[in-house]
């Protein structure tokens, strides 16, 4: 399949501000030059730990936050390149909104309580003016409702009126009524119950196959991205540190923060015995991460080129990728 998205060196650091003047004193880098294409109908999980800059990589690819550096293309298109200061005219931005959507962790707070589910899941095409009267924008409200497995009678209801697994449901629908091609979905079950959690991504997946959708999966949960996604990214303070295809991620997972996240899953056979590797300390400040290797200080393989020099991602195998001075001694390859 053709890439989807391309995305070169794309960089979000937000400044820290001080004192009376306001002066910049410092940038949080939460996304530091990450590169990586999609290919249409990928599902691809975007992985790590909370504040690694997972959720703010998803914002920039899809332009909800200002990008500092980095060039993104969609469709061979490109959207924006910084550096070059080349950025799609208004009028096509639109239609590339319309094209690119997100579905947000909390179902609670992403749905306007004063709104009901009608006006909420009919907004965007009633803002884009893709449908002609109030009547009509109803009546494609109900269709995308029953799509996602809710009664089309809803649409007169308010938020509170729903479990979280049915507001999730009219996130999605939301999501769905512009008929995107690229959905973010941001920890969209996180905030579930186990138990309605398998519902909603088989309804995702439904979703992917009937219109052709592309994922990125923003997660934590590496049981879920495991079982979700085609393709693994793993992010560490901003950076990659290994992406590949999900199936050698999970068999063999080269780098050491892939494999200490891994060794937390629990492993669907009891006799494979994977040791539980936990790590010191807490993931460092994004506002002034380590020199060199940024895991260095957590890493129990570290050496002093570590401290000194940012490791690059290195294709090791074909489509995977890890970025560690010392991979091959680690996995005596
Ligand atoms: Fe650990 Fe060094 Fe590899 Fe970083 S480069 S992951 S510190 S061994
Ligand atoms: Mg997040």
């Amino acid at each position: 399949a053709e890439n989807l998205l391309e995305i070169k060196d794309l960089k979000k650091y937000f400044p820290i501000k001080e004192g009376v003047l306001s002066r910049t004193v410092g940038y949080v880098k939460a996304v530091d030059g990450i590169s990586f294409n999609i290919k249409k109908g990928e599902i691809v999980g975007l992985v790590g730990e909370s504040g690694c800059g997972k959720s703010t990589a998803g914002r920039t690819i899809l332009n909800l936050l200002e990008p500092t550096a980095g060039v993104v293309k969609f469709e061979g298109e490109t959207i924006f390149d910084v550096e070059n200061k080349v950025k799609v005219k208004k009028a096509k931005m639109q239609k590339l909104r319309r094209d690119m959507q997100i579905i947000f962790q909390d179902p609670y707070a992403s749905l306007d309580p004063r709104m009901n589910v009608g006006m909420i899941v009919s907004e965007g095409i009633r803002k884009h003016k893709l449908v002609k009267s109030k009547r009509e924008a109803m009546e494609k409200a109900q269709d995308l409702l029953e799509l996602c497995g809710l009664e089309g009678s809803n649409i007169q209801k308010y938020p509170h009126e729903f479990s979280g697994g049915q507001r999730q449901r009219i996130g999605i629908a939301r999501a769905l009524a512009l008929e995107p091609k690229f959905i973010v979905a941001d920890e969209p079950i996180a905030a579930l119950d186990v138990s309605i959690q398998a519902q909603v991504l088989r309804l995702m997946q439904d979703l992917k196959e009937r219109f052709g959708l592309t994922y990125l999966f923003v997660s934590h949960d590496l049981s879920v991205v495991q079982y979700f996604c085609t393709k693994v990214m793993v992010m560490y303070l901003g950076s990659f540190v290994e992406t590949g295809p999900t199936k050698k991620i999970f068999k063999d997972p080269l780098h050491p923060y892939t494999k200490s996240l891994l060794s937390a899953v629990p492993k669907s056979d009891p006799r494979s015995k994977r040791k539980r590797i936990v790590l010191k300390g807490d993931v460092p400040s994004p506002a002034n991460p380590p020199t060199g290797c940024k895991f260095h200080t957590r890493c129990e393989y570290a050496e002093n080129i570590c401290k000194e020099e940012q490791p690059i991602l290195r294709e090791m195998e074909s489509d995977h990728f890890v970025s560690c001075h010392l991979v091959e001694k680690i996995n005596k390859i």
